[in-house]
């Protein structure tokens, strides 16, 4: 039965410590806490909407990403109990124990924060495998005949990062793959790595003009399904920048080298792959090798 199916949403929120620090040190509108109360309000409303309705988070870290919700000890039974009894405002249990959730994760997340070495990309990559590891552990839970129906909103707030190009694509042709959707919300400057995430997968890309409203526009134009968005008039697709990043220098290039083992792509020509270490044959051109003369005997 359809009613019967399980909507599972992944949110992956980018909680990158650097750029938000910019963010509050800017004076902006939109802060961390804002940004995660907005992905509460839609994880809520999601959850709301139908009680097969399941919601995942993930915060993205720096080098590291950690689920908010369902956290280790979700599923213990006691605790939820617990928490239920401290909101005494009538509101459903299951919301208000994971908005608890997720608040108690991201304090974690934020206290144990140490920057190590000098990587400050967000690592995107790794938490899109995660909730695509998730959502399949999901699937397989799911008693028979359920069919389950995932997808993943990710909120991106720092630039992106051409070293976790590979990877990227990787999670995207997987989710393909699935029938997984990819959504973005983008906050600051334009991804082409989600821009073509969302194009392949048949996501909305959506770069929001005010960063304020963000809880708005999650609302408006995240939280409708695949199904319901067909009857929406929602923002036009935007243009897909498919230009790669040379994996050289990741400038972003029209012709270029690319490997024939690993498809990685050059703006020079190198005699091997920086990737793979693939040595490649390099067609010189033929030598005509002058024939000795053999020396006659003289007689
Ligand atoms: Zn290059
Ligand atoms: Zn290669």
């Amino acid at each position: 039965m359809a009613s019967d199916d399980i909507n599972l949403l992944v949110i992956v929120v980018d909680v990158n410590p650097i750029w938000w620090g910019q963010q509050a040190q800017a004076e902006t509108e939109l802060t961390l806490s804002k940004c995660l109360d907005a992905v509460m309000v839609l994880g809520n409303s999601h959850m709301a909407m139908s009680r097969t309705n399941k919601l995942a988070v993930i915060a993205s870290h720096c080098q590291d990403s950690h689920f908010l919700y369902p956290g280790k000890s979700w599923g213990a039974g006691d605790s939820c109990e617990e928490d239920a009894s401290s909101s005494g405002d009538g509101k459903y249990e299951l919301l208000s124990v994971a908005n608890n959730f997720i608040a108690e994760e991201i304090r974690k997340v934020i206290a144990k924060t140490d920057v190590m070495g000098n990587s400050t990309d967000t690592l995107l990559a790794g938490s899109l495998a995660k909730a695509l590891c998730y959502i399949n552990r999901v699937a397989k839970d799911h008693e028979v005949g359920q069919e389950t129906k995932s997808r993943i909103l990710v909120i991106k707030a720092a630039e992106d990062c051409a070293l976790q190009y590979m990877n990227f694509m990787n999670v995207i042709f997987a989710s393909q793959k699935q029938n997984i959707l990819i959504d973005a919300c983008v906050l600051d400057s334009d991804s082409g790595l989600l821009q073509q995430a969302c194009d392949i997968t048949g996501g909305l890309y959506l770069k929001i003009p005010q960063k304020v409203a963000l809880a708005q526009y999650l609302l408006w134009v995240f939280l409708p399904d695949s199904e319901q968005r067909a009857q929406l008039v929602l923002p036009p697709p935007v243009h897909v920048d498919y230009r790669a990043a040379c994996f050289c220098h990741r400038n972003l290039i029209d012709i270029g080298y690319v490997c024939s083992v690993c498809l990685s792509i050059f703006c020079n020509f190198s005699p091997i792959c920086t990737t793979c270490e693939t040595a490649f044959k390099i067609q010189l051109p033929q030598m005509v090798k002058p024939k000795k003369k053999k020396l006659k005997q003289q007689t």
